[in-house]
């Protein structure tokens, strides 16, 4: 029994300790990708519906690992955060996207999304203004793209920030909007340029009756508040059909383009496609 008793507490110390392993190795791992330059970005086109054509593209960050192939940022973001690591690579992101951004045609403009801890650790403002001085992107053209986490927590001074952001000329997003606790207290505290619905609202179009009457009244908030809507994750025909009845503004998703390589982006841009 003794023998059984201590099997059993071996394998629960084992059954706690192997996740905790896991993660401190891929910390390491994270550090030592950044490091040797393994981090990419992804391009995906933010298309304009009443210019029918794109608009903007959101940046989104790959891992390249030289054993495990490509991994999403769903794996690594949330270890990246607890670690802090999310800092210095949110720098190189904001970098590399207005580095490559500024190579477009002028008003094609770049998305790029901001993790809470990046408001937590100072000079935030500092990061922003230097990756635009470096790559020459005209301010306007860069937009930030936030949850809504990000005025939860800390939230008087995560709004100076915003506003100091503001005040550099950059364009501000509220992502995922409608997922949180209360997205419309935060449209009154601070003037976002954008509101992303998120796709859950999305996918069930224009078959749900709910979907449709939230995506309706959402359009009406952006349009009476002078906010560009813009509905993520739109992979039919159908349900770009319904997002154009309700007067979306801008759309994206895996039926307009999946995101893409830098360089497919440039050609993308040479053909520029209309919806
Ligand atoms: P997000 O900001 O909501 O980005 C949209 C996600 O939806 C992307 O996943 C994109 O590939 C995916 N998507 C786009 N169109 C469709 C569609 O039609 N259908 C479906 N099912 N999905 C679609 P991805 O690239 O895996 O990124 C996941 C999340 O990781 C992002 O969600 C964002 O929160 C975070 N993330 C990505 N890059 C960065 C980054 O550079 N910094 C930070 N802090 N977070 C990032
Ligand atoms: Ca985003
Ligand atoms: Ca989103
Ligand atoms: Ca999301």
């Amino acid at each position: 029994a003794k023998a059984e008793g201590r099997n059993t507490l071996r394998f629960f110390e084992k059954g706690m300790d192997e996740p905790l392993q896991a993660r401190q190795a891929l910390k390491m791992e994270l550090r030592r990708g950044l490091i040797q330059g393994e981090f990419e970005l992804v391009y995906q086109p933010l298309m304009d519906l009443h210019e029918n054509k794109v608009a903007a593209f959101e940046a989104l960050l790959r891992w390249r690992h030289p054993g495990r192939g490509l991994i999403s940022p769903a794996e690594f973001i949330p270890i990246a955060e607890d670690t802090g690591l999310i800092v210095p690579m949110g720098e190189w992101v904001l970098h590399e996207a207005c580095r490559e951004a500024a190579k477009w045609p002028g008003p094609v403009g770049v998305a790029v999304n901001l993790s809470p801890v990046q408001f937590r650790k100072q000079g935030l403002v500092d990061t922003v203004a230097a990756a635009l001085a470096a790559s020459g992107l005209a301010p306007h053209r860069l937009e930030l793209e936030i949850t809504e986490s990000v005025l939860l927590q800390n939230s008087d001074a995560n709004l100076a920030e915003l506003h100091a952001l503001r005040a550099v000329g950059v364009r501000i997003a509220m992502d995922d909007f409608g997922t949180g606790y209360s997205s419309l207290g935060y449209l009154r505290s601070f003037p976002f340029d954008k509101i992303k619905i998120d796709r859950s609202f999305v996918s069930d179009l224009p078959d749900d009756p709910q979907s449709t009457a939230i995506i309706r009244a959402v359009m009406a908030l952006g349009r009476n508040l002078g906010i560009t809507t813009l509905a993520e994750g739109v992979e039919s025909a159908r349900q770009l059909a319904a997002l154009r009845t309700e007067g979306c503004d801008m759309v994206q998703g895996y039926f307009f383009g999946e995101p893409m390589a830098a360089g497919d982006v440039e050609q993308m841009l040479q053909q520029s496609p209309r919806i």
